[in-house]
């Protein structure tokens, strides 16, 4: 029996044992007597129902609202397999769920959207804002996740992120911006080639752009080629990235001569060793298509002795992967009531997980990872998922950042206290 049929088995098994899924609702309070009942539901909770109708901003103080996320996918690009449709995209939705309670304590109700009109999702999610403390929309494909996500974060009051986009964008930035600083090179004048040109790319690209990357060094490619400002079939926001510091028949080869760095959000197997060998000393390249990066980690090293790499992967070295940001970047919005998630915001978070990298690890993740040492380095440029300073590192920045911005309803006026509150 081969390993991939193996681990087919035992993941539809996992799924399906016990009650099926992997998320139950759990109540908060006491429910053992007639008293509690009472309480709990008719006629007590008409108390706080009222208190509710009097002062809205009540609704965080006596209902879940204030830690409960919806994580919102009509299933149209669910991680690498594609528009498999809203009930097929549920099982990501659930994990994601899972992976929100474990690491951040926040409650998520996922909701399978059967749409793929802008509007009818748009008005959907607005209509269930008064449910929820943040929204984390999911596997949407582009362009129409870029207009979704640019409304809905116009038209709600709490904070709203499109995770594929942006959560992918502050993990590589701060696996990027480590990766330069290894190497010693300056983001203002590396050369970076962008395979992909889909909703992460263009995310990732721009983050980069604002932490320094200069436009004109950033080549992008998509299924047809560089994006350049000859090309008529430029759709989305592939636009912003063309660039004509270089012909437009460039091929990603050529592109690739000399670069600095290579961020791949394409698909698996695209690039090929002799493409690696014409990258610039040192260079840093990101393989971060799943579940099949764009060049194996063992092609990239045998290519090169002076490479960084990266991939979405937990079996190699430098994971770049989501569950990094959103638990703790929606843990800090939601607990600062911000009414945004911001720049600023990812921005802190990009810092806080570069920084978090450079910090001794602790023995708990050495022993995770079957490891002595972690350390600093070309195999470790950013922290690992199971590191429990995490929570306590990027959530307290985010919820920082919330409050200079300006967007934070309920500013944290004891940091010690709230750091104590996260490690419990
Ligand atoms: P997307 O919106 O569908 O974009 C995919 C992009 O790749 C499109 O622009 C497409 O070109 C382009 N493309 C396809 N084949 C190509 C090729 N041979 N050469 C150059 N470009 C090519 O998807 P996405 O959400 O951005 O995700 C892209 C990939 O990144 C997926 O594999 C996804 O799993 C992975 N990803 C990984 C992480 C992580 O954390 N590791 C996070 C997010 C995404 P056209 O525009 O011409 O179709
Ligand atoms: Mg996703």
């Amino acid at each position: 029996m081969s390993a991939k049929k193996t681990l087919k088995e035992e993941a539809l098994y996992y799924h399906a044992k016990g009650r099926p899924g992997k998320i139950e609702v759990i109540p908060t309070k006491e429910t053992a007597t007639q008293r509690d009942l009472t309480l709990a539901y008719s006629p007590g909770v008409a108390d706080p129902c009222l208190e509710i109708a009097a002062n809205p901003e009540d609704v965080y103080k006596y209902t879940a609202k204030g830690n409960l996320v919806a994580v919102i996918s009509n299933g149209t690009a669910v991680l690498g397999l594609g528009d498999i449709g809203p009930a097929a995209g549920k099982p990501v939705m659930e994990g994601k769920g899972l992976l929100f309670k474990i690491y951040a304590d926040i409650d998520v109700f996922d909701l399978e959207l059967d749409t793929k009109n802008v509007d009818e999702f748009v008005r959907t999610v607005k209509i269930l804002e008064p449910t929820f403390g943040g929204v984390n929309l999911e596997d949407i494909s582009a362009p129409e996740c870029f207009e979704i996500e640019e409304r809905l974060k116009a038209e709600l009051n709490i904070p709203v992120m499109h995770d594929d986009q942006h959560g992918t964008a502050i993990i590589s930035a701060a696996a990027l911006l480590n990766a330069l600083e290894i190497v010693n090179k300056d983001i203002a004048k590396a050369k970076i080639v962008v395979n992909g040109a889909g909703a992460s790319a263009i995310s990732c690209s721009k983050l980069y752009h604002s932490l320094g990357a200069k436009k004109e060094n950033i080549f992008m490619f998509d299924s047809k080629g560089l994006i350049h400002p000859s090309r008529t079939n430029l759709d989305g926001k592939k636009i912003e990235f063309a660039n004509n510091n270089a012909p437009a028949e460039t091929t990603l080869t050529e592109a690739l001569t000399g670069a600095d760095v290579f961020i791949g959000l394409s698909k698996g197997d695209v690039l090929k060793q002799d493409m690696v060998k014409v990258m610039a000393k040192d260079c840093i390249v990101f393989a971060m298509a799943n579940p099949t990066p764009e060049i194996a980690y063992d092609e990239a090293m045998a290519a090169r002795k002076d490479i960084i790499f990266a991939t979405g992967r937990s079996d190699y070295p430098n994971q770049v992967n989501n569950v990094l940001g959103f638990p703790y970047i929606f843990r800090g919005a939601l607990d600062v009531r911000s009414k945004v998630i911001n720049e600023e915001m990812k921005l802190a978070a990009v810092r806080a997980l570069a920084d978090l990298a450079k910090k001794p690890v602790p023995d708990i993740v050495n022993m995770a990872y079957g490891k002595d040492n972690l350390i600093f380095g070309r195999e470790y440029i950013i922290p690992k998922p199971v590191d429990p300073r995490l929570l306590t590192t990027v959530a307290p920045a985010v919820a920082r950042a919330a409050m200079e911005t300006g967007v934070a309803k309920f500013p944290i006026l004891d940091w010690d206290a709230y750091e104590t509150q996260l490690s419990k």
